[in-house]
This record gives structure tokens, C-alpha cells and sequence, in this order.
């Protein structure tokens, strides 16, 4: 299929995109295009403006500014997998870059496209809230900043208004003790997530005194595994602990099932998935 009639736009600037938005009802925002292209192709989307933001030097680059790494709305998958910042304070997030899609997505997809867009498989939304990120949007009442939890409302879906661009992230950086890793059991054509699962513990003498698990792939939406933060918190980094605290990986939350995983393997991929993650980061 081929997409429906619209008129293309390039902004210049943020502020110029963001006019645009506000200027024209029914407009998109156009990053990466490797999620929007197919829906437009398939006409799942049919918007009449398309304002193109993926030569915004605003919303490019990575930096680390007091404690926090920022890491701006354009900057791609690939980037972010090469970034030696990046591998340096939140490892996890460049080994789950390298783990997206093929060379081609993680050369044009942005880590902000992937947020807005808020697909259920995606590896984006667990690593934001493992990591507690902030994720700041400008509107055109100024600026906000709205925490990785209350981000991601439901199936597609974020607290991101129609009128608001993302612009960055900030990612506060884990203390001194902190081990993370983000392992994905993947669809092989697409390699989009059955299971992800993103794990940070902050240790001392071996305790795990602080502890972040979170999910995608498994609900219609990513989410923190409170039940095995709750359970490895205070305990030793050990295999038993671990195992205990894996059984409720998948409890509370709707279990999604489709031709790819039932609701029972997709459970079970997230105790193993949680397992090792929390293995991985030792
Ligand atoms: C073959 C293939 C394999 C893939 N594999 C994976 C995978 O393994 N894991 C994974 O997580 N993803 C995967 N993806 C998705 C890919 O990561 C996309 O790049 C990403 O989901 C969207 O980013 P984008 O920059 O391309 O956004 P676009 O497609 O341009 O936009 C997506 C949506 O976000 C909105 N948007 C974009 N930028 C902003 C912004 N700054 N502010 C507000 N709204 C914005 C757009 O309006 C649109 O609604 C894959 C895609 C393809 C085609």
C-alpha cells in the first residue's frame, strides 16, 4: 500500500516545528520513520501534515550534566549503542540499543520516536523505567518533565499531548555499586521484544540495597516488577535469592498472548528473562 495524500514539511527549528504542530489540526511528527512510514503505508495513520524534526540539531546529542545523563530526542538508536558516555554510566542502555532491529533502524530510529510511539515490544519504555528517566516535552505552554512511570499510559499510548514534542531524557546516574543489563528474547524477523527485561541493582558488600526491574513485551504495556524489587531488596546477590525473587515476574499485570507467545510461555520467558538479566548484571 501506499500512504494517503499530505503535505511535507522540514522545521527549520524547534520552535518552528512546534508552530507547525499547533498551526495544522491533524499533523505527525516525523523522526526516524521506521515506525510512522509503515503506519502510514498501511493507513493505520492518515495525517495531512507531516512535519519533519530528524535534522533538529535541538533535539541531537548525548551529555551528561550534574549527575544526569541527557540524552536528546533525535539521537539514534546506533548512537546511543556507540556512545562511550553512555556505555561508561548506564551500560544497559547501549547493549539494549545494539539488540534493536538491524543496522538500518538503529541508524535512522530515534530513541525519541520509539518513546512517543510506545509500541508494547519495544525496548525503550522497560529501560526508562528501570533507569526512573524523566522525560521532558515542550508544548506551547513551555516545558515539562513527566517521569518514565507516568509516561506510559497503555497500548500505544503516553502522556505525551497531541501539541508537545519530546525533546530529551534525562537519565539520573546510577551510584558507584550499580551493575545493569537489558536482555531480550527477540521476535527473530523484526527482533522487536517477546521479553525484555531490564535489571539495575546498586550493591554494598554484596547486598542488594537498591533494586530495578522492569519489563516490555509482556503487557500492553512495559512496567516495573515491584514484586522482584521488593523481594531482592536487602537480601545477598545470590542465585537463590534471584530465583525466589524471579516467580513474580509476570504477577499483576494482563499477560499479553499472540502467534509469536502464549500467556503461559510469555510468564514463564519472563522468570527466565528476569533471571538472567538479574544474573547478567553482576
Ligand atoms: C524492521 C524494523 C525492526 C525494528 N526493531 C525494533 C526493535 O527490535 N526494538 C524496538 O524497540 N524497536 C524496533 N523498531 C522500531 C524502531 O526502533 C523505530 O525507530 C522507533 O520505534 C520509532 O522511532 P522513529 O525515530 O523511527 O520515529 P517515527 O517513526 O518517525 O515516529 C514514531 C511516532 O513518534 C512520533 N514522534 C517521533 N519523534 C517525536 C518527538 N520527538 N516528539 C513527539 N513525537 C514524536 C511520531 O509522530 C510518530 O507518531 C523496528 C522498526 C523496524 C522498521
Amino acid at each position: 500500500m501506499i500512504p494517503t495524500g499530505f503535505t511535507y514539511h522540514r522545521a527549520s527549528s524547534l520552535k518552528e516545528a512546534l508552530d507547525l504542530l499547533n498551526t495544522h489540526d491533524d499533523a505527525k511528527l516525523l523522526a526516524g520513520g521506521h515506525s510512522l512510514i509503515p503506519a502510514l503505508k498501511l493507513r493505520l495513520n492518515q495525517p495531512a501534515h507531516l512535519i519533519d524534526i530528524s535534522r533538529l540539531d535541538d533535539l541531537k546529542g548525548i551529555k551528561e550534566e550534574g549527575g544526569t545523563l541527557v540524552i536528546g530526542a533525535g539521537v539514534t538508536h546506533g548512537e546511543i549503542a556507540h556512545s562511550d558516555l553512555v556505555k561508561e554510566k548506564v551500560a544497559m542502555l547501549a547493549e539494549a540499543a545494539d539488540l534493536i532491529g538491524d543496522v538500518q533502524v538503529r541508524n535512522v530510529g530515534t530513541i525519541g520516536g520509539s518513546l512517543a510511539h510506545a509500541d508494547p515490544a519495544a525496548d525503550w519504555p522497560a529501560l526508562m523505567l528501570a533507569a526512573e528517566a524523566e522525560i521532558t516535552v515542550l508544548g506551547p505552554n513551555g516545558s515539562r518533565s513527566i517521569s518514565a512511570e507516568d509516561f506510559f499510559t497503555g497500548f500505544y499510548e503516553t502522556a505525551l499531548g497531541e501539541d508537545e514534542v519530546l525533546t530529551s531524557i534525562r537519565i539520573p546516574i546510577p551510584p558507584a555499586g550499580t551493575s545493569t543489563s537489558y536482555q531480550k528474547f527477540m521476535q527473530p524477523a523484526s527482533r522487536f521484544a517477546i521479553v525484555g527485561c531490564a535489571a539495575m541493582i546498586t550493591r554494598t558488600n554484596g547486598t542488594c540495597d537498591r533494586v530495578r526491574v522492569a519489563f516490555t513485551g509482556v503487557a500492553d504495556k512495559a512496567y516495573r516488577a515491584k514484586g522482584i524489587e521488593d523481594a531482592l531488596t536487602g537480601k545477598a546477590y545470590d542465585t537463590g535469592n534471584i530465583e525466589a525473587a524471579v516467580s513474580s515476574a509476570a504477577e499483576g499485570v494482563d499477560v499479553m498472548s499472540d502467534h509469536f507467545a502464549s500467556e503461559e510461555y510469555r510468564s514463564h520467558l519472563a522468570r527466565v528473562y528476569a533471571r538472567k538479566a538479574l544474573s547478567a548484571a553482576s
